[in-house]
């Protein structure tokens, strides 16, 4: 079984884990900037992040104008301050917001960068420290730096080894206030990354391991995710549960799930773990059809069959969205012309697309 695996983090995990591991950071210089939303002020992260960096005598700066769904105007902002404080390291704290922006952050505070989704990423970047404050994307382990391409109408990734982080820190404690949709949402993120990982053309022995334990604490957090009480050994594991599914997306890539919802995304502000969440249940029953030998071991991965799936994640979705036929033929259009929809087992033609779309918010 043939495979191949890189994944260059240092991940260190556990309550309190920034304040207990602030000599980690000393390494990385003098100068910090943090890198961040709103939230950070006050779910404990940015006072754990000023303690650590003031343990070690580093200086810092905050750029906390991280906007959900990142735009390049504030990427370059970011940088611009990057350069004018003079950072050495980057530390991002946030959702996959703030920690995919960071990224396009560390790359341009380094290089002259005229458009960011041609730009060729050769040489460094500023080194990274990422503190998820989600438990969806997987970010802080990943190569993918997500952005808002209004010249495309779309969400675009750019990726390049350079873009992983150097460090991850993961602490449930600054989920404990997080917003019940936001949980929902990007533990619907979680899933579908573990899913389609198992459905990618690069999936492997390795990370259909990842898939499978990250699936088992995902789901085994179901109960709460229904409840929305959450513990924070709860919040613990779908932190765990999620960081796994991110090394298998920084293995595998994605498939036509995120491919689609990113239209949902851009044209209608569906948040992303959601978007994920609408489609993923048509499009597993599409891939039965298509590929049912492999579906079977994502079957056993989920611990249900598809429906019982799709049930499930419904109850979590509540009211769903609703489009007419004209709006999905062009998202199944734009689907279509995403790389994504190459990479997954099964052939998804636009047609197929078009299926899935108006199964999952067809009006
Ligand atoms: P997000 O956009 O980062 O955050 C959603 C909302 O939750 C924001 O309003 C945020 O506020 C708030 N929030 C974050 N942490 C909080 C906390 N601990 N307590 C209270 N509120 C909190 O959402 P996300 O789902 O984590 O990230 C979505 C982005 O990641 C999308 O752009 C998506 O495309 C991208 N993504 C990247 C990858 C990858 O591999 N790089 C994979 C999947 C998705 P503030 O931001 O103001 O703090
Ligand atoms: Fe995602």
């Amino acid at each position: 079984m043939p495979f191949a695996y890189y994944m260059p983090v240092r991940i260190v995990a556990g309550e309190d884990c920034v304040k207990k591991n602030a000599a980690l950071l000393a390494p990385f210089g003098a100068r910090a900037l943090v890198v961040t939303g709103k939230s950070s002020a006050k779910n404990g992260a940015l006072e754990d992040i000023a303690y650590a960096l003031g343990r070690n005598g580093q200086t810092f700066a905050v750029y906390d104008k991280i906007e959900p769904n990142p735009s390049v105007a504030s990427v370059k902002e970011g940088a611009a301050l990057a350069r004018s404080f003079g950072a050495d390291f980057i530390v991002a704290a946030g959702g996959g917001s703030p920690m995919d922006a960071a990224k396009a952050v560390a790359l341009c505070a380094r290089q002259e960068v005229g458009d960011i989704f041609t730009h060729p990423i050769e040489g460094d970047v500023l080194p990274m420290v990422h503190i998820p404050t989600t438990a969806g994307t997987g970010s802080e382990v990943t190569p993918y730096s997500i952005l808002t391409d209004d010249a495309g109408q779309t969400k675009r990734s750019i990726s390049a080894p350079q873009l992983f982080p150097k460090l991850a820190f993961l602490d449930g404690k600054y989920m404990a206030d997080l917003p019940q949709q936001v949980t929902v949402n990007t533990a619907l993120d979680a899933i579908s990354h573990a899913v389609e990982g198992m459905l990618s053309v690069r999936g492997g022995a390795l990370t259909d391991a990842l898939a499978r334990e990250s699936l088992r604490l995902l789901l085994g957090a179901y109960p709460a995710l229904r409840l929305g009480k959450y513990t924070l050994q709860d919040r613990q594991t779908l932190l765990y549960g999620s960081t796994l599914a991110g090394m298998v997306i920084a293995a595998t890539g994605t498939t036509p799930v995120h491919g689609m919802g990113y239209a949902l995304t851009y044209f209608h502000g569906v948040p992303h773990g959601r978007a994920n969440g609408l489609l993923l249940p048509a499009f597993l029953e599409a891939c039965m059809q298509k590929i049912p030998a492999r579906m079977q071991e994502v079957v056993a991965a989920l611990g249900m069959d598809i429906p019982a799936f799709a049930h499930k994640v419904a109850v979590l979705l509540g009211r769903r969205e609703a489009y007419n036929d004209k709006t999905l033929q062009d998202y199944a259009a734009r689907a279509a012309k995403n790389r994504n929809v190459a990479n997954c087992l099964a052939h998804f033609s636009e047609e197929d697309l078009l299926a899935v779309l108006r199964r999952s918010v067809g009006g």
